[in-house]
C-alpha cells in the first residue's frame, strides 16, 4: 500500500495517529475533518482548471484576531474551510475567481488547481487587507458596547461657567454640570460683557463640545473597563474614529 496523500487519507484513526507518531508528528486529524476530507475528495477531481482569467479576489483568515497578543486566536476544524481542491481544512483561505467562478483554495492549492499562483504584490497587499480586516473587527467587538452605551446617554446641556478677558475681547466658558472641565471656550472678540443668558453657544461651538463630550466619555468607558493597558489604548483610539471625534488639529 502506498502512502501517497489519499491512500494517507483513508487509514484508520489508529493507524493515522502512530503514522503521525511515527514520524514525530503531533498533529492528529479530528474525524470530522476525515470525514469532510474524504467527501471532498470523492467529489474533487485532480484534473485541473484551465481558466482563462484567474483573479485572487482576497485571502480570508478565518482565526479572529486577539488585541491584547497581537495575534490570531486558534479556531476549531468545524469552523474552518474545505479547500475546494484537495477537501483538507483550511483556516486561511485563498479566494480566486476564475472565468467568473469563485474557488476558495488554500494556498498550495491554488497552484496545483489552476497551475497559477497570484503575483506577489498582489498577494502581499491581499495578506495585509486580511490582518487589517480581523484587527478592525476585534476592535468593533470591543468598541461596540462602549459605542452604545455612550450613543444612549443623553448629551447633556452646557452652562455657563466663567467669563474670561483676553486681549481681543471677552471669552466664555461653558461646561457640563458636575464637571468643569468638560466643555467649551467661546470666543466674542468683543469686549462687551455679556450676561450669562446671553452667551449664544452657535450650532459649530455645539457640535465642537458633543466631539469633547464623547471623547471624555470614551476615555472613562474604556479605562472602566479596560484599566490604562496597551489594549485600551488601541480600542480608545479606534473609538474616536468609529464615533468621528478625534482630537482636533491645533
Ligand atoms: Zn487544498
Amino acid at each position: 500500500m502506498t502512502v501517497d496523500g489519499f491512500t494517507a487519507h483513508c487509514l484508520s484513526p489508529q493507524e493515522r495517529l502512530s503514522r503521525s507518531e511515527a514520524k514525530g508528528c503531533s498533529k492528529w486529524v479530528t474525524p470530522h475533518e476525515r470525514k469532510v476530507e474524504r467527501e471532498v475528495r470523492e467529489m474533487a477531481t485532480t484534473t485541473k482548471i484551465n481558466a482563462t482569467s484567474l483573479k485572487l479576489v482576497e485571502i480570508v483568515d478565518l482565526r479572529p484576531w486577539n488585541i491584547d497578543t497581537g495575534k490570531r486566536e486558534p479556531i476549531l476544524d468545524e469552523q474552518k474551510s474545505v479547500c475546494y481542491r484537495c477537501g483538507k481544512l483550511h483556516a486561511v483561505i485563498y479566494c480566486i475567481e476564475a472565468d467568473g467562478n469563485r474557488y476558495d483554495v488554500g494556498s498550495g492549492c491554488c497552484n496545483t488547481l489552476f497551475g497559477w499562483v497570484p503575483d506577489d504584490l498582489e498577494e502581499k497587499l491581499a495578506k495585509l487587507a486580511c490582518k487589517d480586516k480581523a484587527v478592525q473587527a476585534a476592535l468593533a467587538k470591543h468598541a461596540q458596547p462602549i459605542i452604545d452605551t455612550i450613543y444612549s446617554t443623553p448629551i447633556p446641556d452646557l452652562k455657563y461657567n466663567q467669563s474670561r478677558h483676553t486681549c481681543f475681547g471677552y471669552d466664555y466658558i461653558m461646561t457640563i454640570p458636575g464637571n468643569d472641565k468638560c466643555g467649551i471656550r467661546i470666543h466674542s472678540n468683543s469686549f462687551k460683557l455679556l450676561r450669562p443668558e446671553e452667551v449664544v453657544v452657535s450650532l459649530v461651538d455645539q457640535e465642537r463640545f458633543i466631539r469633547i463630550w464623547k471623547r471624555l466619555q470614551i476615555r472613562e468607558q474604556v479605562k472602566a473597563l479596560y484599566g490604562e493597558s496597551k489594549t485600551a489604548k488601541k480600542i480608545e483610539a479606534a473609538l474616536y474614529v468609529m464615533m468621528n471625534c478625534q482630537a482636533e488639529k491645533q
